[in-house]
């Protein structure tokens, strides 16, 4: 009997710990629950809840089935608002964004006299002599649409040199203190891809472009280090704050990429950075002894790309054609580099396993790019791209060019506001014919290529949904033009968003780690106020985010 008794008393005890293995649940940290949840995996499934432990996704599915397999310490009810992955910007300046944050933000002005007002406002509050900056002006914007000049600006700044960038970058308007700290003068040369606009006589007007920005660029007092972390901390938290989980940073030097380890050592970066290094320049040399350096500290950081210049933008008529200019006759642009150089970084990225990411915005520019580009993955003996080269912008493409992109296996990294922003003027630039290769999506989607997408921030918002709703609709945000701008070009709303997730997230060779919302992946989520996926097409762009999560952490929290 005792024995009995004994071996019952075992039996149960198996019984319980048998029992209480396999039905306790198993403790985690958070457990988000009652959603509304586009996974973006390859069924684009919906669910209702998501299981995070440390970093990662351990759990997708149903609310009740997860409450019972998982013990949370945090439970968030997210009471049926939508979840995506989290947001991706594939094409931005972090740096420059810090700088428009801080600087004169002349983004959205309309006249030459609204902007010598706010650089008189900023000189009275600045010491003689201290530079005055300033981006994001665009003649298209003014009644008169023609580069403004330097006396203008020299009314209000005969102390104070004043360089204020063009929205794109690509052109810039100087005072004549600037010009004169410079050195700029009726003499000067004009510089190899570079342009400084004159007068009949030859005088210098103000305006520089492209190469020519270098003139000045060179002679402003650099950045320090607490200026640059400053700046990324501030465009970093904005990003966070407006949904992005990662950024695609397009041109970083050494002195950055240590700021941004530093930020993450110290916990204060709060999103991921996958960073392509400016071309020409020591970090690239560096690098290219050094190799790529992927996925810092739990995924933070990976840097692993370079970024080329193959020609201007289209604003300020410096991309190059193959054809001349419609409204510049004899112009048809300018590249800014030679074939042979870019063959030569090429063949070296290819060696040491960097991804090569070319801006590119004329037919020709894309033209040339893809040339290089396929004679440079045909050295490869499996003529497979796996370093996933990409052509930054892709603007404006001639129709052999179109198919290219898949056959080649290279990367279109796009960015839709730049469609609906420059969609007034476009086609006085490029004429009839040409606007049809032009931000063409679905021409690209229809040959089987995954289009990456961006904002090229600070030329355009931070805001994804901006991009999102560009991209369905290629309308402006008053609905103008009706029906949208060669709407056939659109792309659906479950495109445009892999285009800012999953197809991201390949461009970044991320695709194990993020980009879906999948059991195993990085926990990254935007958690946002509407279901884009259903609302109103003109409710996309008002998208406020509730909350953006990042490696399971909340970055930001409305
Ligand atoms: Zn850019």
């Amino acid at each position: 009997m005792k024995k009995f008794l004994i071996s019952l008393i075992a039996v149960l005890l198996i019984i319980i710990v048998y029992f209480l293995m396999n039905k306790s649940p198993r403790e985690i940290d958070t457990l988000l629950i009652n959603g509304n949840i586009y996974t973006c995996d390859s069924k684009n499934s919906i669910v209702d809840a998501i299981a995070i432990q440390g970093t990662m996704i351990v759990g997708v599915g149903k609310s009740d089935k997860l409450s019972e397999v998982f013990f949370a310490r945090q439970v968030i009810d997210l009471k049926g608002k939508t979840v995506l992955p989290g947001l991706v910007d594939g094409h931005a300046h972090i740096l420059g964004e810090g700088g428009k944050l801080e600087n004169l933000d002349l983004s959205g002005t309309t006249s030459t006299e609204q902007i010598v007002m706010m650089v008189a406002e900023r000189i009275k509050n600045s010491k003689k002599g201290d530079w005055i900056l300033g981006r994001g002006w665009d003649q298209n914007s003014w009644q008169i649409k023609e580069f403004p000049k330097k006396e203008i600006l020299d009314k209000v700044s005969s102390d104070n040199p004043v360089f204020l960038r063009r929205v794109d970058g690509h052109a810039a308007w100087a005072n004549t203190k600037a010009l004169q700290l410079a050195g700029i003068d009726a003499s000067t040369k004009d510089t190899s891809g570079g342009k400084i606009v004159r007068d009949k006589n030859g005088t210098p007007t103000g305006i520089l472009v492209d190469n020519a920005i270098e003139f000045v660029n060179k002679i402003i007092p650099p950045l320090s280090n607490e200026d640059i972390e400053r700046r990324l901390v501030l465009a970093m938290n904005e990003c966070a704050s407006l949904g992005l989980t990662e950024v695609h940073d397009m041109g970083v030097d050494e002195k950055t990429i240590q700021i941004y380890k530093k930020l993450i050592d110290e916990g204060r970066c709060p999103i991921r950075i996958y960073a392509a290094i400016d071309y020409p320049g020591d970090t690239w040399n560096q690098f290219l002894k050094s190799g790529p350096l992927i996925a810092y500290k739990d995924g933070m950081l990976t840097v692993r790309a370079v970024k080329l210049y193959m020609d201007g933008a289209l604003g300020s008529r410096g991309a190059a054609f193959f054809e001349e200019y419609t409204d510049d006759p004899g112009n048809r642009g300018l590249t800014l580099m030679s074939e042979k150089e870019m063959e030569t970084v090429c063949r070296n990225a290819l060696e040491k396993g960097f991804q090569v990411c070319t801006h590119a915005i004329g037919d020709r520019a894309n033209s040339i790019t893809l040339d290089i580009y396929g004679k440079a993955i045909a050295l490869k003996k499996d003529r497979q791209n796996q370093e996933r080269w990409r052509v930054e912008h892709v603007q404006v493409l001639s129709p052999n060019d179109i198919q290219r992109f898949k056959k080649l296996n290279v990367l279109p990294s796009m960015q839709p506001t730049h469609a609906t922003s420059d969609m007034e003027w476009a086609e006085n630039r490029i004429g009839p014919d040409r606007i049809h290769g032009a931000y063409a999506w679905r021409s690209i989607l229809n040959t089987g290529a995954e289009i990456i997408s961006g904002s090229d921030f600070p030329v355009e918002s931070v805001n994804p949904f901006y991009g999102l709703y560009s991209a369905v609709t290629r309308q402006d945000q008053n609905g103008v033009p009706q029906g949208g701008w060669y709407p056939e070009q659109k792309m659906s709303r479950v495109e445009a968003l892999n285009s800012f997730t999953r197809w991201a997230a390949y461009g970044a060779f991320q695709e194990n780690s993020k980009g879906t919302i999948e059991t195993g992946k990085w926990a990254d989520f935007t958690i946002i106020d509407r279901d884009i996926i259903r609302c109103n097409e003109n409710e996309i762009y008002s998208t406020k985010v509730e909350m953006t999560i990042v490696g399971g952490k909340i970055v930001y929290k409305k």
